[in-house]
């Protein structure tokens, strides 16, 4: 019986929900916090304690607010004591939760939330309602400081300020991988990979700045950039080399760029100014992005359809893979992500998803493109599997502009 009280007990602690009766006291002033609640029913009183003795009321919250949020975002001791004076039914907010959504925000946002909260500490203290130890020892101009290099925000800052220089004066390129018919030999279309030129760093891949270029929205203004660029291309393209062939190509989207509202009509406006067949272009997006806002998403690539722009999924099989968005999102093609692609060979496991990823070309008359090609032996085995188009340094490294040209004539010479 014991024992059942306490696996009872323990799963109370687990449970989000917590009751206090009229009366009790919720948080106590100086006590490590370890949560914030946010009140569903009942009212509070909240009242500090001064350094002389004296007892401040500082009012009383109901459904609908927060209370001890400030220990969870600072670390520091309770400043003020909880008591309910109805009963309560509050939803807790523990430090680890927070610290889970706050580790994916923006590192601006950290900062200053930080700061705000670490100058009304001082506020508090300099009008002795909260004690001076309550405040922390460290001067706030000393705490302000250590923050910003926790988060690295100088950097993040300095970063994003040079970035929007880099898309305002051109040290955005852009480098085209082909995609490859493996039975031609042909190319049918090239996939769009962004690089910053920067003026003392030189090239720098994308991986070092998309996260930034995400999180401080400047991917928006990144992507239409890329968009135009391709563009341009394709008109210069058809109008200097028709007998090239129609090739395709593909841009890479951002999640925070369907945040953009409209932001596909910007691109609609490019391809009007450009006279660019929507045809003639793909946006990549991940599975994530399907989860993100549905019904937003959704929209969004049904007017991609409308308008005639193809739709096609990047790194398939390594995310949240869920069959059902198959036929809920009109999609044209899969990317077979390229860490399958790579261990094919060696692992019979992964070598049935490839053909299991195949078999939805056939069922669902979805395009596949394997991703990440090195070998002959890859692609040989890809063509025996009835996969005929491919991506990869087997056939091409991404290249700039001026080599897209002999690459093309190359391998798509006139036919006939
Ligand atoms: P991704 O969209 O999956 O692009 C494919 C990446 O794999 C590219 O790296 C490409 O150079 C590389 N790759 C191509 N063939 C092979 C191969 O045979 N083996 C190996 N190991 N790698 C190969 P890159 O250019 O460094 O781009 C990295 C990622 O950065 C891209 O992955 C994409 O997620 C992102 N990215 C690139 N350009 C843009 C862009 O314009 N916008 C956005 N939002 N993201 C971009
Ligand atoms: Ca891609
Ligand atoms: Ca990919």
């Amino acid at each position: 019986m014991k024992c059942l009280n306490k696996v009872r007990q323990g799963m109370d602690t687990l449970k989000a929900e917590k009751h206090f009766k009229a009366g009790e006291i919720i948080m106590a002033q100086g006590d490590a916090g370890t949560c914030a609640y946010f009140i569903q029913e009942g009212r509070v009183g909240i009242v500090v304690e001064k350094e002389d003795g004296k007892v401040l009321d500082m009012g009383t919250r109901g459904p609908g607010s927060i209370i001890g949020e400030m220990a969870i975002v600072d670390n520091q001791p309770r400043s003020a004591t909880i008591r309910s004076l109805e009963n309560c039914r509050l939803l807790e907010i523990t430090k680890d939760d927070f610290a889970r959504s706050v580790r994916g925000a923006n590192p601006i946002v950290r900062l200053i939330a930080q700061v705000i909260l670490m100058r009304y500490r001082d506020i508090l203290r300099r009008s002795q309602i909260l004690s001076s130890e309550a405040a922390g020892a460290q001067s706030p101009e000393l705490l302000e400081k250590e923050y910003a290099e926790q988060i690295n925000v100088v950097q993040a800052i300095k970063m994003a300020n040079e970035f929007k220089v880099a898309i305002a004066t051109g040290q955005l390129r852009l480098h085209y991988q082909p995609i490859i018919s493996i039975a031609t030999g042909r190319i049918l279309g090239f996939e769009a990979l962004m690089r910053w030129q920067h003026p003392e760093r030189g090239l720098i891949p994308p991986d070092l700045f998309i996260p930034m270029a995400e999180d401080s929205g400047l991917i928006i203004e990144a992507s239409r950039w890329a968009v135009r660029e391709v563009c341009h291309l394709i008109k210069r393209l058809d109008g200097q080399r028709p007998d090239l062939g129609n090739v395709y190509f593909s841009v890479n989207m951002s999640a925070t760029d369907f945040d953009e509202q409209g932001f596909l009509e910007t691109f609609h406006g490019i391809l009007d100014a450009t006279s660019t067949c929507a045809s003639r272009l793909n946006l990549e997006i991940t599975e994530r992005l399907l989860l993100k806002q549905p019904k937003n998403v959704k929209e969004t690539l049904d007017r991609c359809r409308e308008l005639g722009i193809g739709v096609v999924i990047d790194d398939f099989g390594i995310g949240y893979s869920s069959l059902s968005y198959l036929h809920q999102y009109p999609i044209d093609t899969l990317k077979i992500d390229k860490s399958f692609i790579h261990k094919m060979r060696q692992d019979a496991k992964v070598l049935g998803l490839v053909k299991s990823i195949l078999s939805l070309r056939d069922n669902l008359a979805i395009r596949v493109i394997a991703e990440g090609v090195e070998e002959a032996e890859e692609a040989e085995l890809l063509a025996s599997l009835n996969c005929d188009v491919a991506q990869g340094y087997y056939f091409s490294r991404p290249v700039a502009e001026e080599h897209l040209y002999p690459l093309l004539e190359q391998r798509n010479p006139l036919q006939g």
